[in-house]
């Protein structure tokens, strides 16, 4: 395996023109219920570019072959293509090819940690310390894990304004804590959380740590060298990638250890009746075909993402989220979760005596898309004594006509309900 990562993307000097950046996404351009799409809903899953889809069209059109199995020469043009997204993924997080593990997403990432490192080590004792504000994605794998194990979970709480805890989380890391999983950035707060001050934390007392990264990749530079982690995961969709794509860092000596999650073709070297020898490195957890047209997708969108700049995205995005809370704090009867001082561009939040779903079904009517419900993130409702909130998360392809498109709509919604 080629070890070295593609050439750097260097990111250009002054912003992009973002409704130039716009037309690229087809889908934006749409309406819904006869008026302006306005696509709040980013953080459950991001649009795609132009690019994107066209490299998946082109995957199917011309070299569609499957990978690592075929001399012929489509078959080294998909594996060159599916091989070639892992360089840029590892490019684009800052971490060596063959510490990469491509995968369905994040959820499959984390189950792979769960099943792999985890299951073989933990003993009744030992504790998985989660925070509050954990995707289920982050907090069902560690459940089944305990309850197979004897290990048991310890919550690590968050502040009212949805800030983990700090001071609280150091004192939880006691010995038995085996296992630490947080996310990089809430889903439902929009919280970013310092992950490299928790995982220092952590390694000081030989925790290992499971970083979620599906909130964070999208939307701000990644280096996970420098958050110095143990596993970190990402999904391909949430960055205009394909569906169905996703990767988990782990540190090499942890993945070396860890026997394969799932077994079949593509992970072996060689398979005897007598005993299988593995595939070293990633591909022992990559069984079976993969996403490759998916993947072909996910390294344009990689690009895509470097092109633009990620320090670029992240200032449009904090722009656009600065604007939106600012004018969302003016509606009357607003509660807004989540107001730690760091920040991605997503907001959940009531309207007082209107449910959440019919706030989002009355919004759909005028064209906008957010999500309503407990955002896989059930404790962390609890938490709040909410069944419910509102939640619209935006992204850089967003404008600031967009948000007020969403204001107008949401104080006639309002109205609406009385
Ligand atoms: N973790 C977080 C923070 C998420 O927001 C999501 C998706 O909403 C996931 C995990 C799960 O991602 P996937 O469904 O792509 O595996």
């Amino acid at each position: 395996m080629n070890l070295s990562s593609p050439r750097p993307i260097h990111p250009p000097a002054s912003a992009p023109d973002w409704e130039r950046v716009r037309s690229d996404f087809p889908l934006l351009m749409r309406e819904v219920n006869g008026k302006p799409l306005v696509y709040f809903d980013n953080a459950n899953t991001a649009q795609k570019p132009l690019s994107v889809i066209g490299a998946v069209d082109e995957f199917y059109r011309r070299y569609n072959a499957n990978v690592s199995r075929a001399v012929h020469a489509l078959g080294s043009e998909a594996t060159e293509a599916y091989e070639g997204a892992r360089s840029k993924l590892a490019r684009f997080l800052n971490v060596r090819i063959d510490e990469l593990v491509l995968c369905s997403g994040t959820t499959f990432a984390i189950n792979l940690v769960a099943y792999s490192w985890a299951l073989p080590r933990l003993k009744t004792g030992d504790v998985i310390l989660v925070s509050r504000m954990e995707h289920h994605a982050n907090i069902v794998p560690w459940q089944l894990i305990a309850q197979r194990t004897g290990a048991s979970i310890r919550v690590a709480e968050i502040s009212p304004d949805g800030s983990l805890d700090l001071d609280a989380l150091h004192t939880a890391m006691t010995p038995e804590v085996k296992l630490l999983a947080v996310t990089h950035v809430s889903n439902v707060l929009g919280t970013i959380n310092p992950v490299r001050e928790i995982c220092r934390e952590a390694r000081k007392r030989g925790i290992v740590t499971v970083v979620d990264g599906s909130q964070a990749a999208p939307h701000m530079p990644v280096d996970v060298a420098a958050i110095g982690c143990d596993f970190y995961a990402i999904t391909g969709h949430k960055m205009c990638g394909p569906t169905g794509t996703g990767a988990l860092w782990a540190r090499r000596e942890l993945l070396q250890e860890m026997p394969p999650f799932l077994g079949g073709g593509e992970m072996i070297k060689e398979v005897s009746f007598e005993g299988t020898v593995f595939n070293d490195g990633p591909q022992k957890f990559e069984a079976g075909t993969p996403n490759i047209a998916g993947f072909v997708g996910l390294g344009v969108a990689v690009d895509y993402l470097e092109t633009l700049g990620r320090a670029h995205i992240d200032a449009r995005e904090q722009e656009l989220l600065a604007h939106f809370t600012e004018e969302l704090q003016r509606i009357e009867g607003v509660r807004i979760f989540g107001t730690a001082p760091r920040k991605a561009a997503v907001v959940s939040f009531q309207i007082e005596g209107a449910h959440a779903h019919d706030l989002a079904t009355l919004l759909d009517l005028q064209g906008v898309a957010v999500r309503s419900g407990q955002h896989c993130a059930h404790p962390l409702l609890q938490y709040f004594g909410v069944a419910a909130t509102c939640r619209a998360s935006l992204a850089f392809y967003n404008t600031h006509e967009e948000i007020e498109a969403f204001m107008a709509a949401l104080k006639k919604v309002r109205t609406l309900l009385g």
